[in-house]
């Protein structure tokens, strides 16, 4: 299937295809079995730092031989910001790109997507802009986020016509990371949005979100979801609880055989949010 395909795929049955980020090729692993076990797909992603850490080539090997070995995976640069990585991400076969130009003028930010999706279009990768900004962040330290600034809609409306990306990335009351306070969404800036123009949606920061949000989101035009923190968590208690249980034991191999069986069960759970069940 062509990445450009899963939204048109996803919108059409009312679902949404999660996206989840790695760090290492047994958190990848763990995702790409669950998600076949569960008869579904998914984007296995890498922000810009998880890609350095692992490197690009290791990155895609990763994702490639997932693929040849039937994993329904598809690879997804999260938050690319510089044109050095972005370039390399197009170059080295990754499936889909995000943009994040949100720290950018309007005008800035349109111009630079517009460059991407010229060289991405051609090559069946599919383009996720963002518009407006999302805060939080994807760790438990609340003062590393940024603050969010909602999506203003006409300025989405604009970027959407002018960039023709094939997804849009907007801030609409998720924050990345977990947050204290229950998060609710103003789907009301998606509706005004689809009003105008034909785009499905991105919803960032979908960890901690519950499934009554996750359902508004997707009914709204919410094709993609990320999920990060949670995974995050449930691989770091997984090494901390077999630690403590295990002290003596210095086996990588069932320290992460352990931290990975928390991975799978938050995969699943994640998995099932995006399906429609009606
Ligand atoms: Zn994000």
């Amino acid at each position: 299937m062509n990445p450009v395909d899963l939204w048109n795929r996803a919108y059409l049955k009312k679902n949404a295809v999660p996206s989840f980020n790695f760090s290492g090729a047994d958190v990848a692993l763990t995702i790409a079995r669950t998600v076949k076990r569960l008869g579904y797909y998914c984007l296995i992603s890498t922000s810009e730092r998880e890609l350095n850490f692992q490197t690009p080539s290791l990155v895609v090997s990763i994702a490639k031989a997932l693929q040849e070995s039937g994993y329904p995976v598809f690879l997804n640069l999260d938050h690319g910001k510089s044109s050095e990585i972005i370039r390399r991400a197009i170059d080295l076969g990754f499936d889909c790109i995000h943009f994040d130009g949100s720290d950018l003028s309007l005008e800035e930010n349109i111009t630079r997507t517009k460059e991407i999706v010229e060289i991405c279009r051609p090559r069946g990768i599919s383009v996720e802009g963002e518009v407006g900004k999302i805060g939080g962040s994807s760790t438990l330290q609340d003062e590393s986020g940024k603050t969010s600034e909602l999506t203003k809609p006409e300025e989405a409306i604009r970027f959407a016509k002018e960039t023709q990306v094939d997804i849009l990335a907007c801030s609409f009351g998720s924050a990345h990371g977990l947050s204290k306070e229950p998060e609710i969404l103003d789907i009301s800036i998606l509706e005004e949005i689809r009003k105008h123009v034909d785009v499905p949606f991105v919803l960032h920061g979908g960890s901690g979100l519950p499934q009554t949000e996750i359902k508004k989101a997707i009914s709204a035009g919410v094709v993609k979801i990320n999920f990060n923190t949670e995974l995050r968590m449930a691989w770091t208690e997984g090494i901390k609880e077999y630690l403590n249980q295990n002290s003596q034991d210095i086996v990588p191999v069932n320290i992460l055989t352990h931290a990975d069986l928390k991975v799978e069960k938050v995969v699943e759970e994640k998995v099932r949010m995006c399906i429609n069940s009606e």
